[in-house]
């Protein structure tokens, strides 16, 4: 079904997993038989996900939670193109740079923490601006993880083929840059209105101002090098740097329409963010 992964295509994903899901072929074994403990837990609505990421974390080698979640960030991001899976800019080759995104947030849905098909390989942006949102009408306390067909309502990245949704251009010269993506389903439109829109807005703010460009590329460049929490004076001033470009944004009405697009009742079949 186009604008959907179908059955035989899950399969094979699923099957592909289950022989890299670790880095060292001989772990893979052992690094099943941990997950599916941590998934049973999790099925009972426990997040697992820390317990995870900090399983056997000062070991450098065997099964550890940081090498599982290396693994799986190495096997999704190919599948992504190594590309974000949200705003497809590429995704550096640093851990702390590509957070494994859960698509239904597990603050919400804990139950889902460790599914397999609720995690894809975002960029840090990405990452934090979509935060904890909850897109869509799935209850909390869903039992089971909606089937591929199901999520109509939001652009699900490891079941909605990207170029069937959502096209993005980027342009760039000596001096300029600009970026636009557009939606060309309810899904795809969702996602621009939600989140890439604002992608757009300040990758064009940033590139388009030197030397505002250049100090944050270094910002970014010094954050990335560091485990996440590890620099809250840092994160809280690249926050508020993108809180303020927010209120430019917000003050120029940039983040209307055409850019964030009417209200429902007028909304026209495709949109673009810019
Ligand atoms: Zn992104």
């Amino acid at each position: 079904m186009k604008g959907c992964l179908d059955k035989i295509e899950q399969q094979r994903q699923c099957a592909q997993y289950q022989l890299q899901a670790h880095e060292v072929e001989g772990n893979n074994d052992e690094t099943l038989r941990f997950l599916r403990d941590l998934y049973a837990r999790s099925r009972r609505g426990e997040d697992v996900w820390d317990e995870l990421s900090n399983y056997q974390k000062s070991r450098k080698s065997g099964v550890t939670g940081p090498l599982i979640k290396n693994a799986f960030r190495r096997f999704v991001g190919a599948l992504q193109g190594n590309r974000c899976c949200y705003c497809r800019r590429w995704l550096l080759n640093i851990a702390h740079a590509k957070p494994i995104e859960h698509v239904l947030p597990r603050n919400s849905y804990p139950q889902f923490s460790l599914q397999f098909w609720n995690l894809a390989v975002a960029c840090f942006d990405c990452n934090q601006l979509k935060k904890e949102a909850v897109w869509g009408s799935f209850l909390p306390d869903l039992p089971e993880y909606p089937c591929a067909t199901a999520f109509t309502e939001f652009f699900h990245p490891r079941f909605h083929p990207y170029a069937d949704h959502v096209s993005f251009e980027r342009r760039e010269t000596n001096h300029v840059s600009h970026v636009t993506y557009t939606g060309h389903t309810p899904q795809g439109e969702h996602l621009c209105s939600e989140l890439l829109y604002i992608i757009a807005a300040r990758e064009n703010l940033y590139r388009n101002n030197p030397s505002l460009a250049e100090a944050v590329a270094t910002l970014q460049d010094f954050q990335e090098q560091h485990p996440e929490g590890d620099l809250p004076a840092l994160e809280a001033f690249r926050s508020s740097l993108n809180d303020s470009l927010q209120c430019q944004l917000d003050d120029s009405g940039l983040d209307e329409w055409p850019l964030k697009g009417p209200e429902p009742e007028t909304r026209p079949s495709r949109r673009h963010a810019r």
